[in-house]
């Protein structure tokens, strides 16, 4: 047993320094006044002093492609270009640094150039002739390719410009799925890098959204130990594909916990499947229809599977919901979840409640896009971008809701002070509140949840220590996070 003593947890009467006394499984034992350690008998091995910092459960993140990131931090960063020039020369040196596999350069900005555009091919066919080398644009729907990188890339794919190397949207997302696929070992690299930045922002748990590939690479540092981090896997498979992963986990951090289903885009793709048209023209895509819905849920019933629903304009949450028409037991007691859910209308928010679906929602969406002039309303006019995001609204309504960043960007702080500044008050949440959509709440949108999320006797003992300025003002931010714990472990300290 370790004691973490001297920290400050809100809501708990221990005045001066409370001892959190953690199990060798991992999990808090409890939480005590440090003198009562000796009264009644608990000698703990180790004493590590927290020096009266603010101690609250450590983040759950409901939404991540954490895979996804780790291999992009990996990768050149095009955005701190400040010409295309300068990008084509940051493409020729990390062609010479990695000597294998295709080569993905990201987020080049050409409204930041002097050039104003963005790379070609026959740019990119100079620098790298062999292998294919792919340079994408900051908002992940534009890519340019090289000639190598287009062949792999069949004839007739929608989006594919084979003079000018131009990709757009589906394509893009679907280049390393579909074209490149990333091998084992650059996704087990890839997760392990993105663990430690998320132990960096006191991140000890994700609900990750990918392709069934990456649950082996999860799956395979679990069985090592490697895996610190909890992760709750939603594969995107058919239900049945899913329930074949699933039971095969080494019972360690690695669960997989249901399928991932795309029901349609996104707004800033003009994707997003809406029934009032895009000013711009068009009603996006629903991409599955109400019928095949309902057979899915079928199957996720028949095989005890949860299904996370990408939905994010009012036509597809609708789509859904009608879906479940007509069955009363149309959800089979699972706990089945709409992702994003961006758009809502007081009756989706009303049918979405008795049913009883789950809401996954990203509080940094709003302060990345919402506000005047922004990417909402640049594709939805300023009446339709005030409405959405309607955080309010759900918790109000009791619908069990969770935060997550869907890492744009991996970061809570930057989503707690999203949610607390949404542009519509009626939609702001408290930075109390959420937090506890971060923690707790995240926790219980899984299935079989209830481990960790909170700091309780039997929860994981993961948790965050915050300097005096924290418990001073309630703002959390990453300066202020002194000590990440995880699983009763030092996951991450701050430099001082
Ligand atoms: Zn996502």
């Amino acid at each position: 047993m370790r004691a973490f003593v001297r920290g400050r947890i809100p809501h708990r009467r221990v005045p001066e320094g409370a001892a959190i006394l953690v199990d060798n499984g991992g999990r808090i034992a409890a939480i005590e006044e440090e003198s009562s350690l000796d009264a009644r008998g608990w000698t703990p091995l180790e004493r590590i002093d927290l020096g009266g910092g603010l101690v609250l459960p450590a983040f759950q993140d409901a939404h991540t492609h954490l895979c996804q990131t780790g291999r992009f931090l990996a990768r050149p960063d095009l955005g701190r270009a400040r010409s295309l020039c300068e990008a084509l020369e940051t493409a020729r040196r990390h062609r010479i640094e990695k000597t294998e596999g295709a080569i993905f350069l990201e987020g080049y900005d050409e409204s930041m150039w002097p050039e104003g555009r963005g790379p070609h091919r026959g740019e990119l066919d100079a620098i790298e002739p062999s292998r294919p080398l792919i340079a994408r644009r900051v908002c992940g729907h534009i890519a340019a390719a090289n000639r190598e990188a287009l062949a792999r890339i069949p004839m007739g794919t929608a989006g594919v410009d084979r003079t000018t190397g131009r990709l757009e949207e589906e394509v893009v997302f679907r280049l390393e799925e579909d074209f490149f696929p990333p091998s084992l070992e650059e996704n087990r690299e890839a997760i392990l890098r993105a663990q430690a930045l998320a132990f960096s922002l006191g991140i000890a748990a994700v609900h990750e959204l990918d392709a069934p590939p990456v649950a082996e690479a999860y799956r395979s540092l679990d069985c090592e130990g490697k895996l610190r981090l909890r992760v709750f896997f939603y594969a995107r498979a058919h239900p049945e594909e899913v329930a074949k992963l699933r039971g095969r986990e080494a019972s360690g951090n690695f669960r997989v916990a249901g399928a991932k289903v795309f029901l349609d885009g996104s707004i800033g793709g003009r994707t997003a499947a809406v029934r009032e048209p895009y000013p711009a023209g068009g009603c996006g895509e629903l991409l599955l229809d109400v019928r095949r819905i309902r057979e899915l849920l079928r199957s996720a019933r028949a095989v005890r599977v949860p299904i996370a629903f990408h939905a994010i304009g009012d036509r597809a949450v609708g789509a859904l919901l009608d879906a479940c028409a007509e069955d009363e037991d149309a959800l089979g007691g699972l706990p089945h979840r709409i992702e994003h859910a961006e758009m809502l209308g007081d009756a989706e928010i009303e049918r979405i409640r008795v049913l009883g679906f789950r809401l996954s929602m990203q509080p940094n969406f709003p302060r990345r896009w919402g506000g005047a002039g922004g990417m909402y309303e640049d594709r939805l006019g300023a009446r339709r971008a005030r409405s959405l995001n309607r955080f309010g609204s759900a918790v109000r309504a009791g619908i069990p809701i969770a935060f997550g960043s869907d890492c744009m960007p991996l970061d809570p702080f930057y989503g707690i002070e999203g949610a607390a500044g949404h542009p519509s008050s009626e939609e702001r949440i408290d930075r109390e509140e959420a937090l506890r959509l971060y923690t707790s709440a995240a926790e219980s949108l899984v299935p079989g949840g209830g481990d960790g999320g909170a700091l309780e006797p039997g929860r994981r003992a993961d948790f965050n220590v915050y300097s005096e300025e924290a418990a001073r003002d309630g703002i959390l931010d990453r300066e202020r996070l002194l000590l990440s714990v995880v699983g009763g472990e030092i996951a991450h300290a701050r430099e001082r």
